[in-house]
C-alpha cells in the first residue's frame, strides 16, 4: 500500500505494519480500526492531568460503547458514567464495579431509575421533579445532581448542554427546594455536577465555566465530590496543523482551582471529569472503500461505504475528519477539490465537502481520522445496512476482531411478519 497524504497514521503508527488492503479484505469495508495504544495513551495522559490527590477521570462511555473499549479503559483505572441502563449492561460486562459507574440521567423513567438502584449505581438526577422521584424509590440513600450555571460552550449548538436555552441541570435559584426535596426523603447529597458542552481547545472556557458550579457547590456542606463534565477536545484539522489542547496548562489551572476550592471549603472532597471524546477520538481510523469517482458538472466527487449510518458526525454538526488516502499504486499527490460521500439515498450524506486532497481513484482506501468518539456508538441501520465490524490493532501488532459486521438477519430478527 501507498499513502498519497498526510503524516498522521505515521507519527502514530497506527497500523502497526499492518496493510489496510489486507483489513478490508479480512474484515469488509468499511472498518472501524482501533489503536490500543492510543486509548491507554490518552487514558494516562487524562489519570496524570493533575497533582490534587483527590481526582477521578470518569470515562463518559456514549462516546464509545464497545466492549473491549470498555475493558481496555477499565485496565487503566478509569472509571465510567453510564446514561443509560444500556450502557449499565455494558459496563458490568466489560468489568467495571457498581462503585465505579456513575449514572447521570436525564429525563429517566421510574423503571430506568430503578435499573441502577437495584444494581447499587449512584445516580444524578437532571430536575427537582426526577429528585423526588428517586426519593420516593429509593428514600435513605446517596443522590448526585446535576445544575444548570448558566454558562455553556460547545463546538456545535447541539452540544452546548448548559445555559437557560438547554434542557440540561437544576436551575441554581431551586436550591431551596432541592434541599427541602433531600430532607424530606432523607437523601445525602454525595455530589454534584454538571456538563457544560463539548470539544474545547483551550482550558478557558472549563476553567471560566467551573466556577459556576463551584458556587453552587459552596451552598451544600457536605459534599463528597464535584464533577466538573467532560468536553476535552482534540484537534480535528492536524492536516493543517491544528495544535492539541495544552493538557499541562489545562491541569495546572484546575489545580488551582481545585486545591483553592477544597481549602476553602474546609473538608477533603474529590474532583471528577468526565472525557468521553478525549479518550476515545483519535484512537479510531475509519477504512472505507472507494467505489467510483464522477463529476456533476464542475464538481468531482468520491463514493464510498460510508454513508451517514456509520459515521454520523459530518452530516449532523458539520464536523470536519481528516482524511488519508491509500493506494495501491505510487502516484502522484496532486492535490484536487473532491467532495467526499456515502451511500445513502439523501444528499446531506456527505463526509467531506470540497476539500482538497490528492486525485482519488476507485479502488484507493480511504481513512477517516478520529473516528472513535460519537463513530460506531451513532451508527445505525439506516437504509438497512449493516453496522460495520470494528478491528484493534494490540500493542503488539496484532490485529483482533472486537465486533463482528451485523447481519442481514439482524436487521430482520425484531419484526414480526403478518399472517397473511
Ligand atoms: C457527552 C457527555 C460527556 C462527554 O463529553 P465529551 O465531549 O465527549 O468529553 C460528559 N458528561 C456528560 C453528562 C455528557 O452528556
Amino acid at each position: 500500500m501507498y499513502k498519497l497524504n498526510g503524516s498522521v497514521t505515521d507519527e502514530t503508527d497506527f497500523f502497526k505494519g499492518n496493510d489496510v488492503y489486507d483489513l478490508i479484505a479480512a474484515y469488509g469495508s468499511p472498518l472501524y480500526v482501533y489503536n490500543e495504544g492510543i486509548i491507554r495513551k490518552r487514558c494516562r495522559e487524562l489519570k496524570g492531568l493533575v497533582s490534587y490527590p483527590d481526582f477521578l477521570v470518569q470515562y463518559s462511555a456514549k462516546a464509545n460503547t464497545g466492549l473491549a473499549f470498555l475493558q481496555i479503559v477499565k485496565s487503566e483505572g478509569l472509571h465510567v458514567d453510564a446514561m443509560s441502563p444500556g450502557e449499565i449492561y455494558a459496563e458490568l460486562e466489560a468489568g467495571f464495579k457498581p462503585e465505579d459507574i456513575f449514572m447521570i440521567t436525564n429525563n429517566v423513567s421510574e423503571d430506568e431509575m430503578r435499573f441502577a438502584i437495584d444494581r447499587n449505581i449512584l445516580i444524578c438526577v437532571d430536575s427537582t421533579e426526577q429528585l423526588r422521584q428517586y426519593g420516593r424509590l429509593n428514600p435513605g440513600s446517596s443522590v448526585a445532581i446535576r445544575f444548570n450555571g448558566g454558562i455553556g460552550a460547545g463546538h456545535h449548538e447541539k452540544v452546548v448542554t448548559a445555559g437557560k436555552k438547554t434542557k440540561f441541570g437544576v436551575n441554581p435559584e431551586y436550591i431551596p427546594e432541592v434541599k427541602k426535596i433531600l430532607s424530606e426523603y432523607g437523601l445525602k447529597l454525595a455530589g454534584i455536577q454538571q456538563h457544560i458542552g463539548s470539544l474545547f481547545m483551550d482550558s478557558e472556557p472549563y476553567i471560566n465555566g467551573s466556577q459556576a458550579i463551584l458556587d453552587i457547590a459552596k451552598q451544600f456542606d457536605d459534599l463528597g465530590f464535584i464533577d466538573f463534565g467532560g468536553g476535552f477536545g482534540i484537534p480535528y484539522k492536524k492536516l493543517s496543523g491544528q495544535p492539541r489542547l495544552d493538557l499541562r496548562e489545562c491541569g495546572k489551572r484546575l489545580d488551582e482551582v481545585f486545591y483553592g476550592f477544597a481549602k476553602d471549603y474546609g473538608k477533603k472532597l474529590t474532583f471528577r471529569i468526565e472525557p468521553g471524546r478525549y479518550i476515545s477520538a483519535e484512537s479510531s481510523v475509519l477504512l472505507t472503500d472507494v467505489h467510483c469517482t464522477k463529476y456533476n458538472g464542475p464538481h468531482k466527487f468520491a463514493g464510498t461505504d460510508i454513508g451517514f449510518n456509520v459515521l454520523v458526525r459530518p452530516a449532523m454538526y458539520d464536523s470536519h475528519h481528516d482524511i488519508e488516502v491509500y493506494t495501491r499504486e505510487n502516484r502522484s499527490a496532486k492535490e484536487e477539490e473532491i467532495t467526499i460521500v456515502g451511500n445513502i439515498c439523501e444528499s446531506g450524506d456527505i463526509i467531506a465537502k470540497d476539500r482538497l486532497l490528492p486525485e482519488i481513484k476507485a479502488g484507493d482506501i480511504l481513512g477517516i481520522l478520529d473516528a472513535g468518539a460519537y463513530g460506531h456508538s451513532m451508527s445505525s441501520n439506516y437504509n438497512n445496512r449493516l453496522r460495520p465490524a470494528e478491528v484493534l490493532i494490540r500493542e503488539n501488532g496484532q490485529v483482533v476482531l472486537t465486533r463482528r459486521r451485523d447481519t442481514l438477519e439482524q436487521l430482520l430478527e425484531n419484526y414480526i411478519k403478518l399472517d397473511i
